[in-house]
């Protein structure tokens, strides 16, 4: 009797939080990005890092381009890491594996590897430029052989986007010097971000059968300035927890490295694609710079 009374107990207390967890951690790729039209790359860091402090977000990740060290770029670096968030490695240069070829590639996270270790807040974590981890095995397994001797991790992402395109489209109004409606560019940026999660969340939900820790992709770029604020607010509100970028990587998906040939997509994608999901399934519309620029103009966010 009593056992049947605290497992009925334990279902209602702590079943929930297992089936609706939603949980997200923020990082920021091709750090430090060079001056914006709008921010300088220092001002845009200044801004990020008071804004996670206010929001209370402890820890992000930057997913740094050695070469884009130059002083301001190291301070800037330096800035984020000694606030507590963590300095990873993006490669130095951010090249395509196809066009620079295996060996090249690897060189390049390993330029990354050295210059970036002097830094405060360094993990040995590897997110692949483009998302993109090799489009043929021998390629795929050597890299993430290298990877492995190195004692790095593959720092996927749960949730890809394409925050990167809204923001070029936002820097070329800014460079033409448009009229830019910021309120609606807000709204905009966010619901992008949050079909992103939603639509990933339910992949992820039918390949796991559990909620996974998510991670999220958003790159070091002026919306992301302007708008980090307001989507935190958003996600909490919508009843998800910004959590750590080392909590989400406690998620055994860590150790799953998919045995497919699934780029740009992330990982709940890839082992979706594993299980025998078409590929056509795992890619939402908005991911599509055409659909972008449509669906902007059709808004008149920037006249
Ligand atoms: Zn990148």
């Amino acid at each position: 009797m009593h056992s049947q009374f605290f497992y009925l107990l334990f279902n209602l207390v702590f079943l929930p939080n297992l089936v609706f967890a939603q949980e997200i951690a923020l990082t920021f790729d091709d750090a430090p990005r060079s001056d914006g039209n709008l921010y300088t790359g220092l001002k845009r860091s200044e801004i990020l890092l008071k804004k996670l402090e206010q929001y209370d977000v402890p820890q992000v990740a930057f997913f740094a381009n050695s070469n884009k060290l130059d002083d301001v770029g190291e301070l800037r670096l330096k800035m984020y890491g000694q606030a507590g968030h963590i300095i990873a490695n993006h490669t130095h240069s951010h090249p395509h594996i196809h066009e620079v070829g295996v060996e090249a590639f690897i060189e390049d996270i390993k330029k990354a590897d050295q210059i970036l270790q002097e830094l405060p807040g360094f993990r040995k974590w590897f997110r692949f430029p483009f998302l993109n981890e090799g489009r043929d095995e021998d390629s795929r397994d050597r890299i993430r052989e290298a990877l492995s001797k190195m004692g790095y991790i593959n720092a996927y992402v749960t949730v890809d986007n394409y925050d990167w395109y809204l923001e070029s489209m936002f820097q070329q109004a800014l460079k033409e010097h448009k009229k830019i409606n910021y309120e609606l560019l807000k709204e905009l940026y966010i619901q992008h971000i949050w079909e992103s999660i939603q639509f990933y969340h339910k992949i992820g939900l039918k390949a796991l059968n559990r909620p996974p820790k998510h991670v999220l992709l958003l790159h070091e770029n002026d919306l992301a300035a302007l708008y980090l604020d307001d989507l935190i607010s958003f996600l909490r509100g919508e009843g998800w927890s910004i959590i750590s970028p080392e909590e989400a990587y406690s998620d055994p998906i860590v150790d799953h490295l998919p045995d497919v040939l699934m780029n740009n997509q992330g990982r709940v994608a890839a082992i979706a694609r594993e299980q025998g999901i078409e590929k056509r399934n795992l890619v939402q519309m908005s991911e599509d710079e055409q659909y972008l620029e449509d669906y902007f103009s059709k808004k008149k966010v920037f006249r």
